[in-house]
């Protein structure tokens, strides 16, 4: 089945590198290979940079010269965009989250030159359409990108995606990764059907019970599915979302993120953040320990990306005391 091909402008490296991971493999016992899109290439990387090849060909193709989005002050998204925005030519302005967390994205962002604009998780929204009001004013002509780029032009990314995996020649029994705003997983869900491919594609929540995670995802996902030209129906009881790890709160380095950092870090060379990747990574631990996966199978941990993360502040000197 051949999905439609939406505009794109290129901003990533693809298809990102698949890698064994064969220390955490021996340990757990099973076959444990990442997915490395936190090696997309733009700005450090990570999942916006798909996404945003698309929303930003859809900006293009609306006349727009300014892109404006928001997220927490240690956005992933918002760097990702803030960079994507430099590199094709449009002004960008960022509508932010306090807690204000020092360096790390924040840092980039501004080196990036985007423009930030101060809120709180209250007043985003609004103040986000008051932000492109204002540029309206300006003579600008503003394109939105929603929280976390999870429109169904951002999730098709990761309906094609799916189809990058499998031409790859890798067909995981199970795909794990960090879940948030929805939109990677119901790319992948979307393209999981549309291409036949039959693994379990479990979303880690970061931040959201799994009854909010399924629904926002089975309409995302049938609306994506919608826009590649392929009707289709999602509910929310075929969405596999994890929700045991997000009690903690968005952002919130607890000693499970710490420990899968450290181990991730020192079996594997490999990098993950304290927000998604760092949450993921230990969810996917604790699985393992309980026997969620066979000993038989392929495991694939997607990496998301948001390593620069890692560099904010309170994050650095968290990860300095358990390193020490
Ligand atoms: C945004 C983000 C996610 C979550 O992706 P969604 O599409 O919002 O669910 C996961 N990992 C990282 C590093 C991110 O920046």
């Amino acid at each position: 089945m051949t999905m439609l091909l939406l505009p794109r402008l290129r901003l990533a490296h693809l298809p990102t590198p698949i890698d064994e991971l064969p220390h955490l493999s021996a340990e757990l016992g099973f076959r444990l290979l990442v997915k490395r899109d936190d090696q997309t290439g733009l700005a450090f990387g990570g999942n916006k940079t798909r996404k945003l090849e698309l929303l930003l060909a859809e900006a293009k193709a609306q006349g727009a010269d300014m892109v404006l989005t928001t997220g927490a002050a240690q956005s992933n998204h918002c760097r990702q965009t803030a960079a994507a925005a430099a590199r094709l030519g449009f002004a960008c302005r960022l509508v932010l989250m306090k807690p204000v967390k020092k360096s790390g994205n924040l840092l980039l962002d501004k080196l990036l030159g985007a423009e930030i604009v101060w809120t709180t998780r209250e007043r985003r929204d609004s103040d986000l359409q008051a932000t492109a009001k204002q540029a309206k004013n300006e003579g600008h002509h503003p394109y939105i990108i929603p929280y976390g780029g999870s429109s169904p032009t951002g999730a098709a990314a990761y309906a094609y995606a799916i189809g990058e995996l499998l031409h790859q020649g890798v067909h995981p029994d199970t795909i794990v990764f960090a879940s948030s705003s929805g939109g990677t997983q119901a790319g992948m869900v979307a393209g999981a059907r549309l291409l036949g491919f039959r693994g379990r594609i479990v979303g880690i929540s970061v931040d959201e019970p799994a009854d909010v995670l399924k629904s926002r995802v089975a309409t995302l996902a049938s609306e994506t599915a919608a826009l590649l030209g392929k009707p289709a129906k999602f509910t929310e009881d075929e969405i596999l979302v994890e929700d045991a790890y997000a009690a903690p709160g968005y952002g919130v380095l607890t000693e499970a993120e710490k420990q899968a950092i450290m181990r991730f870090a020192r079996a594997e060379g490999i990098l993950l953040d304290p927000v998604y990747t760092g949450r993921a990574a230990a969810g996917l631990l604790d699985l393992a320990a309980k026997g969620f996966f066979r000993k038989d199978k392929t495991v694939l941990f997607w990496h998301t990306g948001g390593t620069p993360g890692i560099f904010a502040d309170d994050y650095a000197k968290a990860l300095e005391n358990i390193a020490s």
